[in-house]
């Protein structure tokens, strides 16, 4: 079997793992892998901006203090304050790479502002700002000499201890297949830097792209990393339901330009739930779009804003207007149908801010990683932010000090045993699908003991019938991603049933009060226990 040597192995092409190989290409040799092209990923899709306080009127302090209220103050206090003011050197990253932010007339920054934060501190580049930063460090990663490799997958991490290796258990690399050839060999590395983005894709609805399938937290769980906090999944409330608008965002600007929301006959409910209406804050409304749905048994609720007619919405919404005619609705006459959708994974493998996770050998940076900055709920563009600073500080922690190799650890080749070409992909899609549909239903946005319970049930036996599946036949990208969606979806249940609270984005009408007591769901790797 082939096998890759390199003194830092990063996994994924978002902002997180191409700042931290970017970073740490002058300290020895790097090699990315990522299982579709660069640009694949959910950093290409980000809309809104990033934070970082600018303007002398803002203060750091502040900026911490709008995180640890929208994370319902599960953020750990330290953490954020680390993050917040690191995040002028890793805008510097950016600007270094070539993202022209936009600027005021005078040159000054053009901060905006969202939902959840006291001041303007978001940078952007019109509405497609992760489009452009992602050129942008890609144009630089092409001439950094970093060994790139695109359409390349990750199917686990190689482990000491599953090696017979003594002493503690290490990550020396991983398995990884190529999607064009078909073939396994292994990358070995003193230093795997996990950097795959969340696991929306867990859920029936989600914006987040095809990559999102939660692979790095799966790898890390299983290498006997410990997760955390993986209830708190960020849902968007206004996601266009059309089956060919995959992910496309109604922005929240519509709402605040007077669009209500109403069922199919047209009247409007956000009443009933909050007095601000249609204008209350997103997890609100997303709340009550989901319990219309499930009380009427509808696939969608709708967003209306005709009263503005078409010369109005043009010049307003240019792009969305476009994009709803594109699938035949015209925002001037037509109701346009959204469902809530899957956003953000806040939780992930425990890490701290420079990366180090419960496994030695083994970094997390970005989505996939828990360092405590979002607590119970992520604040609008701090997620960006996250990966820029955590991507920095890990390469500061792991350039200078790198782990080495006592000796070149041999790793055997992949074995495939007795396993065929599968023959039926649809139990793949099957399975996928159930997955997807049982955590819409049973661990969306609002919880019962009972509807975890029943996922649980379920999760079992499909993670039982995945095992069987994925032994039986050669792997393929998919049964890799329907894998670790299953665990994920686990994690997701268990992480919940730990918590007997209402807090941030976890809802359950079993306990719907906030506890006194400050609680991480802490959950151990899998090999671990
Ligand atoms: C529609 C949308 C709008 C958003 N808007 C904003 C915003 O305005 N501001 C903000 O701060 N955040 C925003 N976010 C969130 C933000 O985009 C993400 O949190 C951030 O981009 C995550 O970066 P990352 O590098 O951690 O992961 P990603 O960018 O998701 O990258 C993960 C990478 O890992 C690769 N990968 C995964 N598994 C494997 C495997 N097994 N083998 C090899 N490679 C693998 C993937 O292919 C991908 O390249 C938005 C998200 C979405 C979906």
């Amino acid at each position: 079997m082939k096998i890759v040597d390199c003194d830092y192995f990063v996994v994924g092409s978002g902002m997180a793992g191409l700042m931290s190989a970017l970073h740490l290409a002058s300290y020895g040799k790097v090699t990315l892998a990522t299982k579709l092209r660069l640009q694949d990923c959910n950093t290409n899709f980000a809309q809104g901006g990033i934070c970082c306080v600018m303007d002398p009127s803002d203060s750091f302090d502040k900026h911490a203090r709008d995180t640890m209220i929208a994370g319902a103050w599960l953020g750990d206090s330290r953490v954020v304050h680390e993050i917040c003011s690191h995040a002028p050197e890793g805008i510097a990253d950016l600007v270094a790479c070539g993202v022209k932010f936009a600027v005021k007339g005078d040159g000054s920054w053009d901060l905006t502002r969202e939902g959840g934060h006291s001041a303007r501190r978001i940078l952007h580049a019109g509405d497609i700002t992760g489009e452009k930063c992602e050129a942008a460090m890609i144009r630089r990663i092409r001439r950094s000499g970093v060994d790139l490799r695109e359409r390349t997958v990750v199917i686990d991490l190689v482990m000491s201890r599953r090696l017979g290796m003594p002493g503690e258990n290490r990550c020396l690399g991983a398995y990884v297949l190529d999607r064009d050839s078909g073939e396994v060999y292994a990358i070995r590395s003193p230093n795997t830097i996990l950097a795959t983005g969340g696991c929306g894709k867990v859920y029936l609805y989600t914006c987040n792209p095809d990559c999102a399938t939660g692979d790095g937290i799966a790898l890390a769980w299983r290498a006997g990393a410990k997760v955390e906090n993986m209830e708190f999944m960020q849902f968007h409330p206004t996601c266009l339901y059309h089956p060919n608008a995959r992910r496309f965002l109604i922005s929240e600007a519509v709402r605040g330009e007077g669009a209500e929301l109403v069922d199919k006959h047209g009247r409007r409910f956000m009443e009933k739930y909050d007095p601000r209406g249609s204008l209350a804050p997103r997890d609100i409304v997303a709340r009550s779009i989901d319990s219309e749905m499930k009380r009427t048994g509808d696939d969608c609720m709708f967003l209306d804003i005709r009263h503005k007619g078409a010369r109005y919405l043009k010049r307003r919404f240019p792009n969305i207007y476009a994009k709803c005619l594109s699938f035949g609705i015209d925002m001037a006459k037509d109701l346009i149908p959204v469902v809530p959708a899957a956003h953000y994974t806040c939780g992930g493998i425990q890490a701290t801010t420079d990366g180090r996770t419960s496994v030695p050998g083994l970094s997390a940076v970005g989505e996939c990683a828990s360092t405590r900055l979002h607590g119970a709920n992520r604040l609008a563009s701090n997620s960006l932010m996250e990966a820029l600073v955590c991507a920095r500080l890990t390469a500061a922690r792991l350039g200078p000090n790198p782990e080495r190799f006592a000796a070149k650890p041999k790793i055997p080749a992949w074995r495939t045993g007795s396993a065929v070409p599968p023959d039926e992909a649809v139990l793949v899609s099957h399975m996928w699908d159930e997955i997807r549909r049982l955590m819409w239903d049973y661990v969306g946005i609002v919880r019962t003991n009972k509807r975890l319970a029943r996922a649980a049930h379920r999760l079992r036996i499909l993670r039982r019938e995945i095992r069987d599946y994925y032994f039986r036949y050669l792997v393929t990208p998919d049964t890799l991603e329907l894998r670790n969606l299953a665990v994920c979806a686990q994690l997701i249940v268990r992480c919940a049933q730990k918590r007997r609270e209402s807090r941030g984005l976890h809802y359950t009408l079993d306990y719907p009060r906030q506890a006194k007591t400050i609680r991480q769901s802490v959950l151990p790797g899998f090999r671990s226990r």
